[in-house]
C-alpha cells in the first residue's frame, strides 16, 4: 500500500477549511493530517483535530493555548499557539496544503507553505491579490504547485487542461450578482450585515459574503485570475450569472468556448485540487439541468456596483494599487460587519483610500504588509467621517 499523502489545513475552522475536512474524513486511509490551524475557535479546532487524527493543532491567538491544551487532553495531539506557530505549521512540509485563512492575515502562512515546494491549494485570494507577482515568483522558484480553489479559477483551470494557453482568446468569470443583484440604490444604502451575508447560492464566511454583495469579490477574482492565468488584461471579462451553475468559461481562438458546470458546492473545486491530476468521489448534489430549467446571463451594473471597476482600475495601474484596494476593502468590510458604516460606504471608502494613499510597488512580502498597514490606517482615518 502506498504511503498516505500528508496534508495541512490553514484556516481549518472556516467555511473552506470545514469543507476540506469533510472530504478528508470521507477517505480516512488516504491522507495523513500534519497540522490544522485556526484563529480563535479552539473548540472547533480541537474537535476537527481529533476527528482526523491531526499531529498538531495551532491557534493563532496566543492567549488560547491553555484552552487548546485542555481541549486536546489525552488525544496525543500537539497544541501550539501564536503567529510563529501558525507559520511553523505552514512550513511543516506537507505534500498538500490548503491555504484557507481569510484576508492578508494568510499571506505569510501561504508564502511559507509555497516555500516548502509542495502543492498549495489556494482559497485565500486576498494574499495573491496583495502580493501578486511576488507570490507567483516564489511558487515558481520553490517548484511548488499552486492549484486554484476559488470556484471560478478552478473552473478556468479545468477548461485550460489539455489546451494551449497561447490559443486562449478570452476568460469569462461568472458572478452570481449576490443578494442585492436586483436591489435599488436606496435599498442598498440601508442594507444590514445580515442581509448582505445571506448569499442566494453559496454558504461562505462573512467577509467573502459581503464581498459578493458589493461585487468586490469579483474584482479581487479578476486580479487573482490575472496572476494565475497570464493574459492581457482586456482578455478578462465578467458576466453575471444568477444561478451559479456555470463557474467560468474559456474562449479559444477558433471560437470554441469551454465551461465548467456543477452544483454550487465548494467541495467540488476542493476535491479537484485534492485529487489532482486525478479525480475523487464527492457527496455533492448532481447537476440536474432539466430541474434548473434555464441559465441566465447579464452584464454587471457598474453604477450600483462600483467595486468591480475600482478593482479593474487598480489592476491596470499595478504597483501597490491592488494591495491598497484589498486592505481598504478588508478594513471597510470589517467596519460594515461591526455596524460602523453603511453598505454603500464600503466601495466609497475603498475609492477614497485609493485616491489618498500611494506607495511604491512592493518588492518583498514585508513591503506588501507595510502597504497593507498604511492603507488600513488611511481607510480608518477616512472612515471616521462615514461612522454612524
Ligand atoms: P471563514 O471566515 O469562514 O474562515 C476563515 C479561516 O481563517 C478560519 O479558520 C479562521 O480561524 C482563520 N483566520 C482568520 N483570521 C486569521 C488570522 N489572523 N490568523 C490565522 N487564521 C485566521 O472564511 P472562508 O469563507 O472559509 O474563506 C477563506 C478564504 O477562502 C477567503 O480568502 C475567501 O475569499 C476564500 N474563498 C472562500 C470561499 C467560500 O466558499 N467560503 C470560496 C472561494 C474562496
Ligand atoms: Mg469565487
Amino acid at each position: 500500500m502506498s504511503a498516505r499523502r500528508t496534508v495541512t489545513i490553514l484556516g481549518a475552522t472556516g467555511s473552506v477549511g470545514r469543507s476540506t475536512l469533510d472530504l478528508l474524513e470521507r477517505e480516512p486511509g488516504r491522507f495523513e493530517v500534519l497540522a490544522l490551524t485556526a484563529h480563535s475557535d479552539v473548540a472547533g479546532l480541537a474537535d476537527a483535530a481529533r476527528r482526523v487524527g491531526a499531529k498538531r493543532a495551532v491557534v493563532a491567538r496566543e492567549d488560547r493555548l491553555a484552552e487548546l491544551r485542555s481541549a486536546l487532553q489525552g488525544s496525543g495531539i500537539e497544541a501550539a499557539a501564536g503567529e510563529p506557530a501558525v507559520l511553523e505549521a505552514a512550513a511543516s512540509g506537507a505534500e498538500w496544503t490548503m491555504a484557507a485563512i481569510v484576508g492578508t492575515a494568510g499571506l505569510r502562512p501561504t508564502m511559507a507553505a509555497l516555500r516548502g515546494g509542495g502543492t498549495v491549494a489556494l482559497a485565500n485570494k486576498e494574499a495573491l491579490v496583495s502580493a501578486g507577482g511576488i507570490m507567483m515568483d516564489l511558487a515558481r522558484a520553490a517548484g511548488a504547485t499552486l492549484l486554484p480553489v476559488d470556484s471560478e479559477h478552478n473552473a478556468i483551470f479545468q477548461c485550460l487542461a489539455g489546451n494551449r494557453a497561447a490559443e486562449v482568446r478570452r476568460i469569462i468569470l461568472t458572478a452570481s450578482g449576490g443578494p442585492f443583484r436586483s436591489l435599488g440604490l436606496d435599498a442598498m444604502r440601508s442594507a444590514t450585515p445580515a442581509q448582505a451575508i445571506a448569499h442566494p447560492n453559496w454558504s461562505m464566511g462573512a467577509k467573502i459574503s459581503v464581498d459578493s454583495a458589493t461585487l468586490m469579490n469579483k474584482g479581487l477574482e479578476l486580479i487573482e485570475a490575472f496572476h494565475l492565468f497570464p493574459l492581457p488584461l482586456d482578455a478578462f471579462e465578467v458576466v453575471i450569472h444568477p444561478q451559479s451553475v456555470v463557474h467560468s468559461l474559456v474562449e479559444y481562438r477558433d471560437g470554441s468556448v469551454l465551461a465548467q458546470l456543477g452544483a454550487p458546492d465548494m467541495r467540488v473545486p476542493i476535491a479537484y485540487a485534492l485529487a489532482w491530476p486525478e479525480r475523487m468521489e464527492t457527496p455533492c448534489e448532481r447537476l440536474d439541468l432539466a430541474r434548473i430549467g434555464r441559465l441566465d446571463f447579464e452584464a454587471p451594473d457598474s453604477e450600483r456596483f462600483p467595486a468591480l471597476r475600482l478593482a479593474r482600475e487598480a489592476l491596470e495601474a499595478g504597483g501597490a494599487r491592488p494591495a491598497i484596494l484589498n486592505a481598504a476593502n478588508e478594513a471597510a468590510v470589517a467596519a460594515f460587519l461591526g455596524g460602523g458604516i453603511g453598505f454603500l460606504d464600503i466601495a466609497s471608502i475603498v475609492a477614497e483610500t485609493l485616491r489618498c494613499c500611494d506607495r511604491p510597488a512592493a518588492q518583498t512580502v514585508e513591503d506588501v504588509l507595510e502597504i497593507d498597514r498604511a492603507a488600513r490606517g488611511e481607510a480608518a482615518r477616512i472612515m471616521q467621517k462615514y461612522s454612524r
